[in-house]
């Protein structure tokens, strides 16, 4: 398995990084996590035709993890892609459905059949990806009831096999222990820096992950904590290279 990280910048944009979105190869399949601002022209570097990405999930709504959605089925759509392509959503699929609507992109004009599942479904087509829910929209609850809103607060971390070892994509989260089950023992980790406790991240040195790569910003405290001594194993998120497993 190898994996690149198209997008490891945080929420605010940053002149040097790209939105959330990690491209990885596994078993002869492309699978894309996250479609963060400037994913389409990544692929586009990379050489990638229409037809080869194998399914696209997303983690959850922030606009730094979807921000990118659209222009890539716009581009597969104008690529001439003939591909069937699902693409798994955290909830509330009849967003994204209306959305394309109301941008004039009609998927049933496309070359290609277009569907949307529940990120909860990926495992039984897709063995070899596990899933968890994270805790990182549960600080929403209040907001989402002062605005009479239906999100339902689903987020989610991907943990896939390969051969040689297992990668985990954390996406966003309040604490690593909300997905310390779907960690244990995987090769490689590319773990939010920036929303959790330094301890938490600190953490992963006990669960024999053997290298952690800290994306999407970091916070002040596990900066200082890297510029002193980094833990064996941890460095920053690197993009545009490729890292194997
Ligand atoms: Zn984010």
């Amino acid at each position: 398995m190898r994996f690149r990280i198209l997008g490891s910048g945080p929420g605010l944009p940053q002149l040097d990084k790209n939105l959330s979105s990690v491209l990885v190869e596994q078993a002869g399949k492309l699978i894309l996590l996250d479609t963060g601002e400037g994913c389409s022209k990544s692929l586009l570097g990379l050489g990638y035709s229409a037809d080869q990405i194998d399914l696209v999930a997303i983690s959850h709504y922030h606009p730094d993890h979807i921000s990118g959605f659209f222009m890539l089925m716009q581009m597969l759509y104008l690529n001439g892609r003939s591909k069937p392509l699902t693409v798994y959503l955290p909830e509330n699929k009849d967003f994204i459905i209306e959305s394309l609507k109301t941008m004039y992109t009609f998927r049933e004009k496309f070359g290609f059949k277009l569907e949307f599942k529940d990120c909860s479904e990926i495992g039984a087509e897709h063995p070899q990806i596990v899933f968890a829910p994270t805790d990182h929209l549960l600080g929403y609850q209040k907001q989402i009831e002062a605005v009479g809103a239906k999100n339902q607060m689903k987020s989610f971390a991907f943990r896939i096999k390969g051969e040689r070892g297992d990668l985990v994509y954390s996406s966003d989260l309040s604490t690593v222990d909300c997905i310390e089950p779907l960690i244990k023992g995987c090769h490689s980790i590319i773990v939010d820096a920036l929303h959790p406790d330094a301890a938490q991240i600190i953490k992963l040195k006990d669960l024999s992950v053997k290298r952690v790569l800290l994306n999407h910003g970091i916070s002040d405290e596990l900066d200082m904590i890297m510029a002193e001594a980094s833990p064996e194993g941890f460095e920053f998120a690197e993009e545009n290279r490729w890292y194997e497993i």
